[in-house]
């Protein structure tokens, strides 16, 4: 009951007031236990209004983010969606609660395994998760429907626009280490649109197409 009341005023203070307004994000937020998500040393502080370690030099996103980038895609159930970058599986539920099927790609096997147990614990039963180097995407998953990337990249992966259907979202953070743009990528026929979201701090997109390993260390 506690965790209830803390994630609806999360979603209060954190989401509505910064402007989240697509009703279905909202309850996936409300709904979504986050603070099974992290370790259980910070479980006090999962609804903080901010990112979280989740070991293995990564972390949850703030809450708000997780939010906004689901917000971007405009779901609305039916959809295929790729997420490069499972973390602690956080992200993946919310999707999986407003998409049909949700491919998630992981590069570290631990942090992988560990999202999947807790995710089949949870009972979702539309989520599948890869471990391999997601800059690739994940081709004979797709096409999808949104692409959403939640590490920074250098840049704008040619491959994963590829794997987008006509009107598919790419939403990705573009920059260097300490600061990028958040980016929604929409093709279509004639080629792709490009908008600038707004600013954010992402930990770093690893291997081929990503940045250099070793790098941000
Ligand atoms: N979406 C996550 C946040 C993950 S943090 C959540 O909700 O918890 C970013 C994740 O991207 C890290 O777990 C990191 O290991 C992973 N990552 C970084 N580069 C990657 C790559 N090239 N392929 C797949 N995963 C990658």
């Amino acid at each position: 009951m506690e965790f209830e009341r803390l994630r609806n005023l999360m979603v209060e203070t954190q989401l509505i007031s910064r402007g989240i307004k697509d009703e279905s994000v909202l309850t996936a937020m409300r709904k979504v236990p986050r603070h099974l998500f992290v370790d259980d040393s910070l479980i006090e502080r999962a609804y903080d209004d901010n990112a979280l370690p989740i070991g293995e030099g990564q972390t949850i996103s703030q809450p708000y983010m997780v939010a906004l980038m689901t917000e971007l895609l405009e779901l609305r159930g039916d959809e295929n969606v790729l997420e490069i970058g499972t973390g602690s599986g956080y992200q993946c539920a919310i999707l999986a609660e407003l998409a049909s099927s949700v491919c998630s790609v992981e590069r570290v096997e631990k942090l992988a395994i560990r999202a999947r147990d807790l995710l089949g614990s949870l009972g979702y039963r539309n989520i599948e998760i890869k471990i391999t180097n997601g800059t690739y995407g994940w081709e004979e998953a797709g096409p999808f429907d949104g692409i959403i990337v939640t590490a920074a990249a250098p840049e704008i992966p040619k491959t994963l626009v590829e794997q987008l259907v006509i009107g598919g979202k790419l939403i990705i953070p573009v920059g260097d280490r300490w600061s990028q743009i958040l980016m929604k990528v929409t093709r279509t026929p004639e080629g792709v649109i490009t908008q600038s979201i707004t600013g954010c701090i992402f930990v770093p997109l690893l291997g081929d197409l990503g940045w250099k390993e070793g790098w941000h260390d």
